[in-house]
Formats: C-alpha cells, sequence, structure tokens
C-alpha cells in the first residue's frame, strides 16, 4: 500500500493524537477536478487538483497519502529521539534509541572514520586462503551482522507444519532489485547496470583499492551476480508457493551441493538442532555450488568484501554514502538525499522498532483507536463471512472451509501483545557502525534461538509508527499499525463513509488477501494445504484471469504496462476489500439515512475516500523501476481497477455506457 495529501500542515491537524481542532473536511472537493467525468478517469476526477498542485518534493520519490503520513511520523520520531539523546533521567529503553541515534548523527565521528570500521574486516576476507575459508566466512559475516553474501537464512514457520521453525534458505547473490537489470539489454536495464559499475568502481576505491584493482574487483563481482541472476525465478514464479518450497533433509542437500558443508555450516551460523532446510530455489544452489568450484578465490574474495562495503556504505563517511545516493538516483531519479535525521529515525524504527514503538504508542497513540478498530474489524469480518455464503461460483463444502479460515484470522491492532527488550544489548554512543552490527547481531541471535521452540504466533510483523498494514498467510493474521489508523484513512470525526472507503476497504484488503491466488492456497492454520473442491478452484483461476487482463491492460508512462500477473494478489485484494467495505458501509446509519454532506451523498463520499487513499504523483524512474518490482499496481490503477467492477459506483456516479471507463453489468468480476 503506498500514497501522499495535500500541505503537510493541514494533515498534521487530521492525525488522531493531535490536540488541534480539526477545521478540515474530510473530503475536500478543491481536491478534485469535476472537468474530468467520474465515469472517465475515477481517479483523477477524485484527485484532479491535489495532483497538480502537490509534485514530489526533492527528497522523495513519491508523494501521496502514504508518504505524507510517513513524513509526519518521522518528524514525531525525531522529536522523540532528540528527547532521548538529551534525557538525563534515562531508562534503558531511552538510552539505547538516545545513544543509537546520537552516535548515528555524530557526522564529526563518522567522517574522521572514513572507511576505517569496515577495514579490519576487509582485511580478514583478504587473507581466506581457500574455498572452505570463503564459507566460513558467509556464516561468520552473518553471525555478527556484518552482511549476508550469497544467500538469506532466517528460521521461520515450515510452511506446510506452521507450528513448527524450520531455516529457510533463500538464495539470491545480487545486488539490483531484479534480475532484469543484469539480464536485459533495453536502454533503462543497461543504464541501470552501467551505474551499478561506476557504483562499484566507486566503493571498491574508496575502500583503498586503486583503480585497476577495483575495477578487476568490480568485473569479478558483476560477472559471479550476473550468473546467480540468471538462475533467479522471476517475481512472477516467486509468488507459486509450491515452486519456492523445496524441503531437503540435510543430507540430500549435501548430495545436491557438495562444495557446501551443509552440516557444518548451518552449526557455524548457530542453526542447532535442524534435520531439514527449505530452500527457495535448488537450480541456485547448485549455480553457486558450481561456480564455488569454478571462480577464482580472489574473484570470490572481491564477492564478500562488495558485501562489507555495500552492507556499510549508506553508514559510513560521506562519500560513500553520496557514492550510494548517486546509485539510488539513477534508479529512482529522487533530487536530494533524505535528510540525515530522517534516514535515522527510519534506521532506529526498522531496527529497534519496538523500544521506539513502545515510546510512539504511549505518546500518540489513543487508546479508544484500538477498540474502534476492533470494532471495524469484526464488522467487515461477519460481512465478508455473509458474502462467501451467498457466492453462486463455490460449492458448499469449500464455502464451509473459507468460512473457517475467515473466523480463524488473528487480528493484531496497533501494537504487540508484548515487546521485544532486545536483552545483552549493547548501544554505545560514540559507534556507529559497531551499534549497526550490534543490533543485526541481536536480531540475528533472536531468530537463529528460535529453532526448537514452539512458534510465536503473536509477533506482530510492522513496527507501531509503520503506515502500512498486512496479512501473513502462515500465521493467518491481519495487522494494522498504529501508523496506518490516521486520516484520511481512519479518524475518529469522520463520517462512517470516510471510515468504510479508507481503513475500512484496507481491513477487507488485508481479508481478502488470505483468500488471494496465494493465500488461498494455505488453510485456516496456515499450512499449505489444498482445501479447494476442483471445480471451485477451476472457477476462482477463471475469475483471477480476468482480473490479470483487466491489469494488463493499464500503462504507466504510456508505454509501459502493468504486470497483470505480478500484481495479482493485491489487485484483487483490493477488489475484494473495496466489495467488503462497501458493503459493510451499507448497514450504517449514515448509509441509511442517505444525507448529503457538502453536497455529496455516502456512497459517493464512500468511493471518493478510496480514491483519495491512493492519490500521489511518482518521479517516472521510480515508476518504471516500480513496475519490475512492486506486487501492487501504481495508485492511479489501484483507484480506479476495483470500481469498474462495483455496481453502486455506477449508480452513484452516473457512468454510462461510452464513458471511457464503463463495464457492461456482465463483464464486471466479482469474486469476493
Ligand atoms: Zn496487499
Amino acid at each position: 500500500m503506498i500514497n501522499k495529501s495535500t500541505l503537510f500542515t493541514l494533515a498534521v491537524t487530521l492525525f488522531i493524537g493531535s490536540a488541534i481542532a480539526q477545521p478540515v473536511k474530510y473530503i475536500d472537493k478543491a481536491n478534485m477536478d469535476t472537468t474530468v467525468r467520474a465515469g472517465d478517469n475515477f481517479y483523477q476526477y477524485a484527485n484532479g487538483t491535489w495532483i497538480r498542485n502537490n509534485p514530489v518534493p526533492a527528497s522523495r520519490t513519491r508523494w501521496g497519502s502514504f508518504d505524507m503520513l510517513r513524513e509526519e511520523s518521522s518528524k514525531r520520531l525525531r522529536s522523540m529521539l532528540d528527547d532521548a539523546v538529551t534525557n538525563r533521567s534515562r531508562d534503558r529503553k531511552t538510552q539505547v534509541i538516545g545513544d543509537f541515534y546520537a552516535s548515528g548523527m555524530d557526522t564529526f565521528a563518522i567522517e574522521r572514520k572514513g572507511c576505517l570500521p569496515i577495514k579490519p574486516l576487509l582485511e580478514e576476507i583478504n587473507n581466506i586462503k581457500n574455498i572452505q575459508g570463503i564459507l566460513d566466512k558467509t556464516a561468520t559475516l552473518r553471525t555478527t551482522g556484518a552482511a549476508s553474501p550469497m544467500f538469506g537464512m532466517f528460521i521461520g514457520p515450515d510452511r506446510k507444519n506452521v507450528l513448527k521453525y524450520i531455516p529457510s534458505i533463500s538464495f539470491g547473490g545480487t545486488t539490483m532489485p531484479d534480475r532484469d537489470y543484469y539480464i536485459k539489454n533495453d536502454p533503462r536495464s543497461a543504464g541501470i547496470r552501467d551505474a551499478y559499475k561506476i557504483y562499484l568502481n566507486k566503493l571498491f576505491t574508496l575502500s583503498g583499492e586503486d583503480a585497476a584493482t577495483a575495477s578487476a574487483s568490480a568485473n569479478a563481482v558483476l560477472n559471479i551476480e550476473t550468473a546467480f541472476a540468471k538462475a533467479q525465478y522471476s517475481r512472477v514464479e516467486m509468488r507459486d508457493p509450491y515452486k519456492t518450497y523445496n524441503k531437503f533433509s540435510v543430507n540430500d542437500l549435501m548430495r545436491l551441493a557438495p562444495v557446501f558443508d551443509w552440516a557444518s555450516l548451518l552449526g557455524k551460523m548457530k542453526v542447532s538442532g535442524a534435520d531439514s532446510v527449505l530452500l527457495n530455489n535448488p537450480g541456485l544452489l547448485k549455480t553457486a555450488d558450481s561456480l564455488l568450484g569454478a571462480v577464482q578465490l580472489t574473484d570470490w574474495k572481491s564477492y564478500l568484501k562488495w558485501n562489507v562495503i555495500k552492507t556499510a556504505a549508506p553508514y559510513l563517511s560521506s562519500d560513500f554514502v553520496n557514492a550510494d545516493f548517486a546509485f539510488t538516483q539513477v534508479q529512482t531519479g529522487q533530487k536530494q538525499i533524505t535528510p540525515r535525521w530522517q534516514r535515522m529515525s527510519a534506521l532506529i524504527d526498522m531496527r529497534l522498532g519496538d523500544f521506539i514503538g513502545e515510546l510512539y504508542v504511549e505518546k500518540y497513540f489513543k487508546p479508544e483507536a484500538k477498540a474502534r478498530m476492533l470494532e471495524l474489524v469484526n464488522n467487515l469480518q461477519a460481512t465478508f463471512a455473509e458474502r462467501i455464503k451467498r457466492l453462486d461460483w463455490m460449492t458448499e463444502p469449500t464455502k464451509q472451509r473459507a468460512l473457517e479460515k475467515l473466523n480463524a484470522f488473528a487480528k493484531k491492532i496497533a501494537y504487540p501483545d508484548k515487546w521485544k527488550t532486545y536483552e545483552g544489548l549493547k548501544v554505545d554512543r560514540n559507534d556507529f557502525v559497531g551499534n549497526l552490527r550490534n543490533v543485526s547481531e541481536w536480531s540475528y541471535n533472536y531468530n537463529v534461538y528460535k529453532m526448537g521452540k514452539p512458534v510465536d504466533r503473536t509477533e506482530m510483523g510492522m513496527t507501531p509508527p509503520t503506515i502500512n498494514a498486512s496479512y501473513s498467510s502462515t500465521n493467518n493474521d491481519i495487522t494494522f499499525p498504529a501508523g496506518i489508523l490516521q486520516y484520511p484513512f481512519f479518524d475518529f470525526g469522520a463520517d462512517d463513509a470516510v471510515n468504510y472507503g479508507g481503513i475500512g476497504a484496507v481491513i477487507g484488503h488485508e481479508m481478502t488477501h488470505g483468500f488471494d491466488d496465494q493465500g488461498r492456497q494455505a488453510d485456516a492454520v496456515g499450512n499449505l494445504n489444498d482445501w479447494w473442491a476442483k471445480e471451485d478452484g477451476d472457477h476462482f483461476k477463471l475469475k483471477a484471469e480476468e482480473v490479470v487482463k483487466q491489469y494488463n491492460a493499464f500503462t504507466v508512462l504510456d508505454t509501459v504496462h502493468v504486470n497483470g500477473k505480478l500484481t495479482l494478489g493485491e489487485n484483487l485484494a483490493d477488489l475484494g476489500g473495496l466489495n467488503i467495505a462497501y458493503e459493510a458501509f451499507t448497514k450504517t446509519q449514515q448509509f441509511k439515512e442517505n444525507k448529503l454532506i457538502d453536497g455529496l451523498t455516502p456512497t459517493q463520499r464512500f468511493f471518493l475516500s478510496w480514491a483519495q487513499v491512493w492519490r500521489n504523483n511518482v518521479l517516472p524512474e521510480n515508476a518504471a523501476q516500480l513496475i519490475v518490482t512492486d506486487p501492487h499496481s501504481p495508485g492511479v490503477h489501484r483507484g480506479n481497477g476495483p470500481v469498474v467492477n462495483i455496481d453502486a459506483w455506477y449508480d452513484a456516479f452516473n457512468v454510462k455506457p461510452g464513458d471511457k471507463m464503463y463495464k457492461a453489468p456482465a463483464e464486471r468480476t466479482k469474486i469476493w
């Protein structure tokens, strides 16, 4: 999910927790463009004036409802962090985040150290004598929080037996955001690849290599990463939960990739008690195995050094930071680097989210919002159940299992039931990179020590200040952090139409993820397990194919098309979510009374609220990258895509045959 809004001075007054009165119209007609017919381009009709008046700020890559809230949230975090730095009577929470922040803001010390914080590690890598040494280093780099070369390793629920933890090893091995950039030769991919070469050269040089060595190192890294990229699945393939579920006993894994001595490697990665592992892509492991035999030791050392350097680069002296940003710029078009305080507050939210989150909730979150939110979630869930019972394309036994799954949703609202205490974590005001490593090491240990313990299903996958929401199929839970419980998604003062068209549709969206093309493959407990009668599954696939076609037809930047298969899960969730939210809204007093507010009917306000959540401007470079990497459709298509399949929208805005968005009733896709 993603967006931003009007003048932020206005938005400040709209947040929960703000003591300022709210003079704002929740649906502000001044943001609309009524010269456009709603039936021709609803998103433009609802947001056209706002879009014209709100260009992307220089230090951003997009600007919309989500981004505006993020901007505000980062300012709140900044003021909390500034307090934590100077607070004299500090508890441990305050000490840890205050000292971490102080170390990250101490540009004098950071500049003076230059590349010193990574020098000893680079030396250790230079001294590696053989391939076994390379493999040992891939283990210790991650256990010490310095880097995660070649593959990711994570202890999580076994997707076919979710009450048991298992190590998941996901091979990737690349740096650029998609394999396309290594392989394709269109001007954009080639341009990003050229910028990547410059980036590689620059960082190796800054780390102390002379020009010829840096150039050789850069080539070595690019060659290894290109070989990995060629073996990677496409993003569409990666959405297939069976294709990426490959369980191997440790012994079989050793046969598949003999160069890796997995029994010993797992031990070196501190993983104990694992007799089997999950592998995302066995072909990629085989590629890694043969590359370890074929590629020169010097090149592997360059690859490991690269992983150390690139992981640290955004946190070293300004020459590293600027080189890192220059590469980001080519990819996203961002004009100015994000201010340091904002990078640091985002970092602390990401790495110490439970400490800063607990303070955030105390200061900015109204407990009543949690109760109100739970009520909304329950309303949506009840409505979704009624809709499942009425489905004309699903047989009774499958409906029963769908309802069982729906009723089993765990609801995580605003903040977690229990907070992490970061026990044993040491933070030093004078050592920023050391702090980062300590936090990474702490998180790594926290994760690997889960092996053998019962699965903790209470953990929340997002920090409280996060402006987003999520569904987890292994936990069968829906999560709505405190951050998203704000206008334009949700506000105590807003009419139901605004809240149901905003957070209501978001709730419906996350619930529908449990029944999208991926989510439907897991059962009520969260196990990958086909609970569908064959004919029902076939019906679902036919309907989903209509949505793939609908979104494939959408263009971005006039030439690039939305990838209907990559975005299918999100588009299904938008369609289901908006339908469920609308039906739940029809049960409210406001809908029944049908009074105009500011000349708008309740149903008009509902759909306008949905559209305003998605309003945004995006830099063209970023838009082109997101089409390749983001499973969400661009805002305009999220605003417009679902409404054309909902009859009530046609009535509310008098959409008729001949209007550009018009679909005949028989062609409207109805799924959930
Ligand atoms: Zn989603």
